[in-house]
């Protein structure tokens, strides 16, 4: 896809009429190419390699990455969008370029020259797909918990340790990943660093989870024994920045998360929007009932609000402001609607909600993961109550 993306003073901004026609062509795509094979994927939880193909053709595996490096250079607004909505109709699927485009983002925003000029323009074509490596048996939440040691050998580095819940673990490239190169730093997050993880000898993928959701992704651990890599995969050259690379992408990661909750509770209420018309009980359509619109009009203004709070975020981190309660306030709160959503459009679908030949069970089971990802919902609002706080201190 082209696109007329433009960075101005290092703001990105799009022609509205371009962003239209690529939200037309993700549209068409959807119709043509997506719906008619999902349950077929997510019920066989099986990996779709002919969509993958098909949206690095779009272009969507470099949507963020900068025009230099062969990306789309898409403001975070416009990727939002796409985001909610490819997830109103199946939101696992972005997984596969999410949390690739926050890896490339990492060596974007933290890498060396010469790492962005190697590994950016094979991010942005999709030749290399890459995925973000932190989450650890014993660490998600406390990451400066992580085991996994880096320790450097003349001209590499020597890792060994365990990953695990990597998403595109089995069929990606390459990782950003977090280990420690002085696990004896105080504090502790002074000792960790990011690297460029590319699968070679050393790095296996080990025990693929079967999830109650987000279903034909692949999540797996992934296993570093003796696993050597040049100390140029350090991102930025530089021990000890580990934790505030990654950490610093989470922005990023917390809108995408965002705006997979708001098209999972866009999608909901589209589905129960149209069952609640059909059905019908005591002679009429369900929705014609006042209990089944009390729903519709709570599950009608959770999306709306959702989707506005995450382009609040989008905006702010398209104008490079700190945003990082925006994205915290989107992530907690679209990912809750996408729960509450799906929840409420399973009691408007009564008995069918339970059958795998509608759709509604696939948000019903996909939706709590939004709650989890990219740092819990429990943390998400001490994030923001700490960020309040330190805003407003008297
Ligand atoms: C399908 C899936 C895909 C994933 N993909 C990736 C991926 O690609 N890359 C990756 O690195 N990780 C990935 N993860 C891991 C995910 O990021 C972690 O599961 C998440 O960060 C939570 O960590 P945890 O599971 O260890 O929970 P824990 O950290 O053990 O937390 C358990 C509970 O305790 C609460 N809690 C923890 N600490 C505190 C505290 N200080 N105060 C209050 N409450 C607290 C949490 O909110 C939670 O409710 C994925 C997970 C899943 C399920």
């Amino acid at each position: 896809m082209a696109t007329a993306a433009v960075l101005t003073d290092q703001i990105r901004t799009i022609d509205p009429e371009e962003e239209r026609a690529f939200m037309d062509a993700i549209d068409r795509w959807l119709e043509r190419e997506v719906i008619p094979v999902i349950q077929h994927h997510d019920h066989g939880d099986i990996w779709p390699e002919k969509l993958v193909d098909q949206m690095a053709e779009m272009g969507l595996f470099g949507a963020t990455i900068g025009q230099e490096y062969g990306g789309l250079g898409l403001p975070a607004t416009t990727y939002a969008k796409i985001v909610m909505r490819i997830s109103s109709y199946w939101m696992a699927i972005t997984g596969i370029f999410n949390s690739h485009l926050i890896m490339a983002a990492a060596v974007e925003r933290f890498g060396t020259p010469q790492q962005k000029a190697k590994w950016l323009p094979k991010l942005a074509s999709g030749e290399l797909r890459g995925g973000l490596a932190l989450t650890e048996p014993n660490a998600g939440t406390d990451l400066q918990a992580i085991r996994s040691v880096a320790v450097r050998d003349g001209d590499d580095y020597v890792i060994n340790g365990t990953k695990t819940w990597i998403s595109n673990a089995v069929n990606g490239h390459c990782f950003a990943m977090l280990v420690k190169t002085n696990p004896d730093a105080d504090p502790r997050y002074k000792g960790m660093s990011l690297f460029i993880a590319d699968k070679r000898d050393g790095l296996t993928t080990g025990k693929k989870f079967d999830k109650l959701g987000y279903k034909a992704i692949d999540s797996a651990e992934l296993v570093m024994d003796d696993y050597r890599i040049p100390a140029d995969q350090l991102i930025g050259g530089e021990e000890g920045q580990g934790f505030f690379q990654a950490t610093g992408g989470l922005e990023l990661g917390r809108i995408n998360v965002a705006a997979r909750g708001v098209g999972l509770a866009e999608g909901a209420l589209r589905l129960a929007t149209e069952y609640s018309q059909q059905r019908e009980t005591m002679g009429k359509p369900i929705a014609q009932h006042q209990a089944i619109q009390l729903k519709l009009g709570e599950m009608v203004t959770r999306a709306r609000a959702a989707r506005l709070l995450t382009l609040d975020a989008s905006e702010a981190y398209d104008l490079g402001e700190r945003c990082d309660k925006e994205a915290g306030i989107a992530k907690y709160f679209a990912s809750e609607a996408a729960v509450e959503n799906s929840q409420e459009a399973m009691r408007i679908y009564g008995g069918y909600s339970y059958s795998k030949e509608y759709d509604i069970e696939r948000y019903y089971r996909d939706s709590m993961l939004m709650c989890i990802g990219e740092g819990t919902n429990e943390m998400q609002r001490m994030i923001i109550a700490k960020q309040h706080l330190k805003e407003n201190k008297i």
